[in-house]
């Protein structure tokens, strides 16, 4: 990276999230049991110096059999049930790979909560015996798929990896990028495959969005890479990463990326609540036990650092919450070629000559009305002026009109007889219906262990970490890692 993106980068350092301290000693039971024990009392007789021997063999006896009984549970093989008296502090060594191992599993659009829709035996394995953000992880803004993804791969903000939506136009050419867009001009940054190839490492993609991009030491290997198609079966793609795991020890890949679509897929047309969504996640959960007896079969297991993730939520949408920016004609008329996205993401770009605080002014007069249904769901901002939190203005990309919109409403053009009810994302990551799943199973995961929650930017840093190599500057902190990751022996 250039020395003015680096620039810019320390300039706009995330602020660093924190971290969920130890409960300190409860101070009043402690004073309580001290009272209790006092010998402030009267002197004790000898009876009661008997009676007070017997009961305290007795509870010796009860403890010692209790500790053993524990000892059997805990150290079977079977047993997953977390403990945080049993929470090491030293990363276990590996046991057989040479180099640690990281698989970055995508599971688009999992909400955090689909876990709990159904039995998810393998899921809950890794969550058991691994460390999870307790309640979710945080997408980037906008909660959109493209975005999330690179910013998990890359520790930047959208503002700084570049790609700030799905599909948007380069404000100097007018050129559209797309989901099929490969050319590296549009993919800043650095993403974990080609840090791990300037080191001399391997790393192989099966799917994510930007890992077909040929840029820097990354040239997207036939061996290692495909392009995106989505009709392979999920099945195909575990097998896949599990066959690397085959090759001599030298030449298996120490980062893998597996992605699939689903749940997003379903989320899409049924919305959040449907059995449909109940079946993808029960499908995703046989994938990662898949995964698990592959690697187990293979040995590796233990070994392997698995961190499971998805690049956003999802939300219910109806006909009844739709803003149409036809409504906003009397106060202003705003073509629909000024628009770059309406939904949920509402970006527009005027045309020069035309002021952009003027229309913010305008269109928010008629959004507070009361006279434009749903109006009050939408408000739109300069980009400069969007809470700071969402780090949604650094690039040009980034047209300079911003709505946001209420949790599952959405903005069309024009009222049309379209009837529909679906879910979405997409809206501001504050919305806990955005939130996804974070789970980290492997050497330096703690077991049983549960965190706060955090923003997908901090990722990188924890995979360079685990791999023990030096990352790219990004928008996550160094601190981070060392408050999640045991600590090497
Ligand atoms: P979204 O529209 O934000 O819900 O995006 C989800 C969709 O992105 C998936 O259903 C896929 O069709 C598509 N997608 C995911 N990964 C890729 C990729 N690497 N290349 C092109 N499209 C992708
Ligand atoms: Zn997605
Ligand atoms: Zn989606």
């Amino acid at each position: 990276m250039g020395s003015d993106s680096l620039s810019i980068l320390n300039a706009t350092k995330a602020t660093p999230i924190p971290v969920q301290e130890e409960d300190p000693p409860n101070q009043s039971t402690a004073l309580l049991s001290f009272n209790t024990d006092s010998s402030s009392g009267p002197p004790q007789k000898p009876t009661t110096t008997i009676v007070f021997i017997s009961l305290l063999l007795i509870t010796c006896i009860a403890l010692a059999a209790a500790g053993a009984f524990a000892f059997l549970f805990f150290s079977s093989p079977s047993s997953q049930t977390p403990s945080t008296a049993h929470i090491e502090s030293t990363a276990r060594p590996l046991s057989k790979l040479r180099h640690p191992v990281v698989i970055l599993i995508s599971s688009d659009g999992f909400r955090f909560g689909y876990q709990f829709k159904t039995a998810t035996p393998n899921i809950g394995r890794l969550i058991a015996n691994g460390t999870e953000a307790e309640h979710g992880l945080i997408p980037v803004f906008p909660t959109l798929t493209f975005p999330n993804h690179y910013s998990i791969v890359t520790g930047l903000y959208p503002a700084y990896h570049g790609i700030i939506n799905n599909r948007f136009a380069d404000p100097h050419t007018g050129e559209i990028f797309t989901m099929a867009s490969h050319e590296p001009k549009w993919w800043l940054g650095e993403p974990l495959w080609e840090t791990v190839v300037n080191h001399g490492l391997k790393a192989a993609t099966y799917f994510w969005p930007g890992s077909e991009v040929k840029k820097g030491s990354w040239n997207c290997p036939l061996k290692f890479c495909r392009n995106y198609n989505g009709s392979v079966p999920f099945e195909e793609r575990v097998d896949t990463v599990l066959g690397y795991f085959d090759l001599p020890s030298s030449e298996i890949p120490v980062f893998m990326t597996l992605y699939f679509e689903d749940p997003d897929h379903q989320g899409h047309q049924v919305g959040p609540d449907d059995p449909e969504i109940t079946d993808a996640v029960a499908r995703i959960d046989r994938m990662i036990g898949r995964l698990i007896q592959g690697l187990e079969k293979r040995g590796v297991f233990d070994d392997v650092t698995i961190i499971m993730v998805g690049d956003h939520g999802m939300v219910g949408t109806c006909d009844k919450k739709l803003i149409f920016l036809d409504d906003l004609a009397p106060w202003i008329e705003i073509p629909g070629d000024w628009v770059q996205s309406h939904t949920p993401l509402l970006a527009i770009r005027p045309p020069p000559g035309v002021s952009p605080s003027d229309v913010v002014a305008k269109m928010n007069e008629g959004l507070k009305s009361g006279k434009v249904d749903n109006g009050k769901n939408l408000r739109v901002f300069l980009k400069e002026e969007l809470p700071s939190r969402l780090h949604y203005v650094a690039s040009d990309r980034i047209p300079p009109i911003i709505g946001l919109v209420e949790e599952g409403f959405k903005v069309e053009q024009k009222r049309s007889k379209r009837q529909e009810c679906g879910g979405a994302h997409g809206y501001d990551n504050a919305f806990f219906s955005m939130r996804t799943i974070f789970i980290g199973h492997g050497p330096e995961f703690a077991r049983g262990q549960k965190i706060p929650s955090f923003e997908n930017v901090q990722i990188y840093n924890l995979v360079t970490s685990i791999l023990k190599i030096q990352g790219a500057p990004n928008n996550g902190t160094q601190s981070f890692p060392q408050s999640i990751l045991l600590s090497s022996p």
